[in-house]
């Protein structure tokens, strides 16, 4: 295909704007699937992305388009992925494409993702075509949203396209803007190949799969191509494209997005970003801006269970295969025994992962408090990375410690600001930037991603009621003022509830924590102190007292179904508890022990 009749593009929008409806719609009308096979968002995959409406891996899907004007056209459609643990992946698919649809729901207008994903489009010197959506509700309000894309993008929204991606109303001219208001792609044919990987992902058939956008030069079945990130060389034994299923090809030209497989073994050995040529006469110079996404919150997975470790690894082996910014190694807990300490892109993969292993494999998992990377800077002149609050040197090795910061960007409606500044506040937050957009505020914060990890999004939510919209990226670190805190549970340290806080919140943390487990533990037939402390100094204390009477006096006398009943119940409990030192503690403790309320 000539690069003149070639269209890339992606659609940017917030999570439920009807991104994936839209995306079906065009599948659909441009006849690349028949009707009688199409079933809802053909591009989001696993179960887990339909159930949250999230979209991890990047898809794509190559569309015919026959104009008004009588031309074939060739549309690749890159379904971004929308959510901000995957920011760098969005960052690199959009470099694959030249113009984006922004989707706004009419009834709902901005949020925040809407910004985070424009800007990443931006970025990338998009074209834009804005997009209203879901104009069969009668709460759709398409001039008042029209100009409030303008006033807070900043972007000409007066010809933007009426779409109900639900009736198909306004699909034929979201084709027509894609060809007529969007940029064809430029390459030169006879340059030296030079392809960007935009994703790539492990099939248990194929192998490795590749996903590419060509930029210059020609790709070809049984070419030797080198990946310029680590030099490696591998022949393509499989080329084609997405219709959406597998089109085999006998070569792919500049402008055009489309698959190889060269039996690579691990998606390891694949970083979105890098840059593919051939083998012999390639390119010289890589494109520019990559990098290796790198986990940035880590925690603790061990299993319930303890004879279910091997189970446990097995599971995380076979997932990390295909996620290549997902990184473990294995973590032995004096309270939890074996597990493995796993990093993350951010709290939302980290709650993907966790669940596809409990629901998957079928392992219960105990979660320790997610922690962030701390920059040890020791008295040695030595820089550490931090991963773990269970590895935290003494401190009188240590110089100062660098921690993670985020710009934050919060979209709430006038009534709750009150509350999110608060919040932001409580979570030592700095604030950068207050504006209006109708009635509704946008904040943005720089705040340490410690204080985000746990629970940020959660009292976000509650506080608003579920109106706020957030959306995140990381600034870079600094320094301040942060120690290590341990519990103590019967004089035994629980090394699963240490962590890094600020110092002038560690006595606040360390209160809060000891309250709560004191009603989280049950009582034994001992007294147990419960403690918080910094080095060897306690800065907390409660007791729980002893148990007095067996549970079953209560019962008294005759019931017998009723006594077993009650024993049986304990029993239950009992499984999901673990033992530390003499004291039992159940795991709901672990995780809300950490909250704040
Ligand atoms: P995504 O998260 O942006 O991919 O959004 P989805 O495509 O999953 O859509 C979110 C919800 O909005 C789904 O329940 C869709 O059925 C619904 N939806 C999408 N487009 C329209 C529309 O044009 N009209 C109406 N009424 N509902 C829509
Ligand atoms: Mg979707």
């Amino acid at each position: 295909t000539p690069l003149s009749h070639i269209r890339n593009f992606s659609i940017v929008a917030h999570i439920d704007h009807g991104k994936s409806t839209l995306a079906d719609r065009l599948i659909q009308s441009t006849g690349t699937v028949a009707d009688r096979d199409m079933k809802a968002q053909m591009l989001d995959s696993m179960d887990i992305e339909r159930e949250r409406g999230i979209t991890i891996k990047a898809q794509t899907v190559r569309l015919d388009y026959v104009a008004d004007n009588g031309e074939h056209y060739v549309l690749n459609l890159i379904d971004t992925p929308g959510h901000v643990d995957f920011a760098y992946e969005v960052s690199r698919s959009m470099r694959a494409v030249e113009g984006s649809l922004l989707v706004v729901d009419s009834t709902q207008g901005v949020e925040a993702q809407t910004l985070a994903n424009v800007y990443h489009a931006l970025d990338a010197d998009h074209e834009i075509v804005p997009v209203l959506n879901k104009i069969d509700l009668p709460a759709s309000e398409c001039d008042r949203i029209a100009t409030q894309i303008e006033d807070v993008i900043g972007i000409d929204a007066s010809q933007a396209i009426r779409v109900s991606a639900k009736t198909g109303v306004g699909i034929k001219e979201t084709l027509e803007a894609v060809v007529h208001r969007l940029p064809a792609p430029k390459g030169d044919r006879d340059a030296p190949l030079k392809a960007m990987l935009v994703d790539s992902w492990y099939d248990s058939y194929l192998g490795v799969v590749v996903l590419v956008r060509i930029i210059d030069g020609v790709i070809r079945l049984k070419d030797r191509v080198r990946f310029m990130s680590n030099d490696t060389v591998h022949l393509i034994d499989r080329l084609g494209v997405f219709k959406p299923g597998m089109l085999p090809m006998e070569e792919l030209g500049p402008g055009e997005i489309g698959f190889f497989t060269a039996q690579i073994k691990e998606v390891r050995d694949t970083r979105v970003g890098d840059t593919i040529t051939s083998e012999r006469k390639g390119a010289t110079v890589a494109l520019p801006g990559f990098k290796p996404a790198q986990p940035v919150v880590f925690c603790g997975l061990f299993p319930v269970d303890s004879s279910e470790f091997e189970d446990l690894r097995s599971a995380i082996d076979k997932l990390a295969l295909n996620d290549a910014s997902f990184s473990f190694e294995m973590e032995t807990s004096a309270a939890l025994g074996f597990g493995f300490r796993c990093g993350f892109l951010g709290l939302l993969h980290l709650e993907v992962i966790r669940d596809r292993i409990e629901r998957e494999y079928n392992i219960e998992l105990i979660t320790t408090a997610p922690s962030v990377v701390y920059h040890l800077y020791m008295k040695d002149g030595d820089v550490r990375d931090l991963h773990n609050p269970a590895d935290m040197p003494d401190l009188t090795l240590v110089d100062h410690i660098e921690e993670p910061r985020i710009k934050a960007t919060i979209l709430v409606p006038d009534e709750y600001l009150g509350d999110v500044l608060k919040l932001c506040q409580d979570r030592r937050g700095v604030q950068m930037d207050l504006t209006y957009a109708g009635s509704r505020a946008m904040v943005v914060y720089d705040l340490p991603l410690n204080e985000v990890v746990f629970d940020f999004y959660d009292r976000l939510k509650s506080v608003t009621k579920g109106y706020a919209s957030f959306d995140y990226n990381l600034t870079g670190y600094q320094e301040d003022s942060l120690v290590k805190m341990s519990v103590l549970v019967n004089d035994e340290p629980v090394d699963a509830l240490s962590m890094m806080v600020h110092r002038d919140r560690a006595e606040m943390r360390g209160r809060a924590m000891v309250e709560k487990l004191k009603d989280l533990i049950p009582r034994h037939m001992f007294k147990i102190p419960i403690q918080a402390a910094i080095g060897g100094k306690v800065i907390a204390r409660e007791t729980l007292s002893a148990l007095r009477k067996d549970v079953t006096a209560k019962c008294y006398g005759g019931d017998a179904t009723r006594k077993r009943k009650l024993l049986d119940k304990q029993k239950a409990g009992k499984k999901k508890m673990r033992q530390f030192g003499k004291v039992d503690i159940p795991q709901e403790a672990f995780i809300s022990a950490l909250k704040m309320d």
